[in-house]
């Protein structure tokens, strides 16, 4: 590591210290997107948020506290950031303390780690901590370490960045400033993609989310770290896990192709425009948006892996009953048939069958048909005398075919008489 903000002259083992920027870089600011950033603005941006307010005054006082990771990274770019991680120097339960007020905080001793939730506001609290890895793709064993040693241990340069909320002093890996004013995305160390290979996923999330690129060194790892086999040595459910924040992306579609494009998938064939059309066929509030990309972008449905990676039962049957969608066509089909095609499919499957031929009759079944029924009941067919069995259920579909045909008069007496009439091949009423 080096003082990023003397460049790369300042040596090594050092992290950059605003408080030491040379004259000519006094006021540096980030630019991305048409935004501009004082970096000195940066105490002020997290004072601006309701979360970021309560931590600084919880800190007050306390030394050794710092915002990290993507916080400082998307204040720094005018985004919103997503939680607030803080890294302490020390341990955490004073400022989990102070930060829990009256309410609760679990500190989990063994990774001097604490989450304090209070009201809307979470903070992932974390003693500062350096790492070593017993074997590439193993978890790392932890020790105790400073904040220039958590710093390192990081993925890359625009994420190894650390506010010191007692002081304002923002230090930073080497590059990690120039980094992100550039929009790049470079990893720590050579050995960094070899010893824990969900940074392979972690970047392609942050290309796609950010709209950066990876630096050319950096490329060149990861090119080198697929060839070699190292995503083989996380566990499946390891990358499971990426998978799922992958699909949980603002742009989850982005995430799989910058996946893709770096040799971590080869399982998926990301499709953005059907997964967009079934995207804009899943009613509003309903179904999942993750699992309906993730079915229309698998290059062959397969059920094993998705288990190895750990989707739940339910979750893959969701899938697989994407994978055996019928296929929907435009022909003006009568919305009976339609109900015998869809009825019982998840609305992801309805969604991908009408994204993948006529989106048509698949919203007028998400929309309208599916919410059809009936205002007669099994219990008044065995009222009339209809015994209880297979026949039962095949009369109340009738009726429910007739009602969504628009062959049936308003009302239950209409059901009833229609549903108790002599059926060819039925036994009688
Ligand atoms: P976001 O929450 O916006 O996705 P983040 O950068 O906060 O981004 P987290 O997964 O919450 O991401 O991780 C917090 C920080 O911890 C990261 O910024 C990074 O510095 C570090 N980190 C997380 N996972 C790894 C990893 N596998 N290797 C190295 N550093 C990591």
């Amino acid at each position: 590591m080096v003082d990023t903000a003397q460049g790369a002259a300042a040596g090594h083992g050092r992290m950059s210290d605003r408080g030491r920027v040379p004259s000519d870089r006094a006021s540096p600011a980030i630019r991305r997107d048409r935004e501009t950033v004082a970096m000195d603005d940066l105490p002020e941006r997290l004072r601006a948020l309701p979360c970021g307010r309560r931590l600084l005054e919880a800190a007050a006082g306390l030394a050794g506290v710092h915002l990290v990771g993507g916080a400082v990274r998307d204040l720094l770019l005018g985004r919103e950031p997503r939680e607030l991680d803080v890294v302490v120097e020390g341990d955490v339960d004073a400022l989990a303390a102070r930060l829990s007020g009256d309410g609760t905080y679990v500190v989990h001793e063994r990774f001097g780690t604490a989450t304090v939730r209070r009201g809307e506001c979470c903070w992932d609290l974390a003693a500062a901590r350096g790492e070593t890895y017993a074997r590439p793709g193993a978890l790392p064993d932890v020790f105790a370490a400073g904040i220039e040693q958590d710093l390192e241990r990081r993925d890359v340069s625009v994420n190894a960045m650390a506010l010191d909320l007692a002081t304002g002093r923002l230090r930073g890996a080497e590059y990690a400033e120039e980094d992100l004013r550039a929009g790049r995305l470079r990893v720590l160390h050579d050995a960094s993609f070899r010893e824990d290979p969900t940074r392979l996923w972690r970047v392609a999330r942050y290309a796609a989310r950010l709209g950066f690129d990876l630096e050319e060194h950096t490329a060149a790892l990861a090119a080198k770290a697929v060839a070699g086999g190292a995503l083989g040595s996380a566990s499946a459910p390891r990358i499971g896990n990426e998978l799922r924040l992958a699909l949980a992306e603002p742009d989850p579609i982005a995430a799989l192709e910058a996946a893709v494009a770096l040799g971590l998938a080869p399982w998926l064939a990301p499709d953005r425009a059907l997964a967009e059309r079934a995207i804009t066929l899943l009613p509003s509030g309903e179904g999942r948006r993750d699992l309906l990309v993730l079915a229309a972008s698998l290059a062959t449905h397969d059920d094993a892996l998705l288990a190895d990676l750990e989707f739940t039962a339910a979750e893959r049957a969701v899938v697989r009953a994407c994978a055996q969608a019928p296929a929907l066509e435009d022909v003006q089909r009568a919305p009976s048939q339609l109900a015998r095609a869809l009825r019982g499919l998840p609305v992801e499957a309805v969604a991908l069958a009408g994204a993948c031929g006529a989106p048509a009759p698949a919203r007028r079944w998400l929309d309208e048909l599916r919410h059809v029924g009936l205002q007669i009941t099994g219990d008044d067919l065995r009222a009339a005398g209809i015994a209880e069995g297979p026949e039962l259920g095949s009369r109340l579909r009738a009726v429910l075919d007739q009602r969504l045909d628009g062959a049936l008069a308003e009302g239950r007496d209409a059901e009833l008489q229609a549903a108790l009439q002599k059926r060819p091949g039925a036994s009688p009423a």
